[in-house]
């Protein structure tokens, strides 16, 4: 039983920093952020709120300049500040942006960001009580084990989350008469953006699986649902 106190206490600090990041985390937002105000992107999201019987969808702008979207564990959307000025530049199309808010919206509806948190307190409980154990039998080196196997489980639950926000934008945006080819399209931009910018990959596309990798799961998904869009 005594062995097992060192672990209980780390596993205690690990949730006080996940209470604490997580309230830090909502303040910033709180006090860098704006209701999103742009006629053409609201006729966008009236569609999609109409499609998913809502009153209407508020999307907020948090002031920070690398190119991401984003759903809070409260369930509100954000787009950043870089993001929203490459739209009004005209490097990416009102349609583009409101795929960003589908999948946003996907993370939020399938319960993601709630779970995520929690994964995410469970992470640094597990890799801490794993690097604990493992420095015992493997002095040195048991704690990189700890962090791969960690980062592993992580990188597996996120893929999925992100396919699963992907199909979910792809379903909102056909309902809505939106359209998949903007999610598509957006994919490929980003990609480009990236390259001319030197290798600097926005952080949206960087947190999430390979471009071609979800463009193919899209295109599955449209084939599935051709005979009854034909109708
Ligand atoms: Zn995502």
């Amino acid at each position: 039983m005594l062995k097992l106190i060192p672990i209980l206490l780390a596993i205690l600090y690990a949730l006080a920093m996940y209470r604490f990041s997580a309230w830090r985390t909502g303040r910033e937002l709180d006090t860098r952020s704006t209701e999103l105000a742009d006629a053409r992107l609201k006729a966008l999201t009236d569609r999609m709120a109409q499609a998913l019987d809502l009153p209407r969808i508020r999307v907020n702008i948090y002031e920070i300049e690398p190119v991401n979207g984003l759903a809070a564990p409260d369930g509100r959307i954000f787009l950043t500040r870089g993001f929203y000025d490459r739209y009004r530049a005209g490097e990416v199309t009102a349609e583009e942006l409101a795929s960003v808010i589908a999948h946003e919206l996907g993370h939020v509806a399938l319960g993601h960001t709630r779970r995520r948190m929690i994964d995410f307190s469970g992470q640094n409980a597990l890799r801490t009580a794993l690097a604990m154990i493992l420095s015992r039998f493997l002095p040195g080196i048991g704690i990189y084990i700890a962090n791969a196997l960690t980062t592993l489980l992580a990188a597996r639950v996120s893929r999925k989350d992100e396919y699963e926000a992907d199909a979910y934008a792809a379903a909102l945006l056909t309902k809505a008469g939106i359209g998949t080819a903007h999610q598509k399209s957006l994919f490929a931009k980003l990609e480009d953006l990236a390259g001319s910018r030197g290798g600097v990959v926005p952080a949206w596309l960087m947190s999430h699986p390979a471009t071609a990798d979800r463009i193919r799961a899209i295109e599955t998904l449209e084939s599935r649902w051709q005979p009854v869009t034909a109708d």
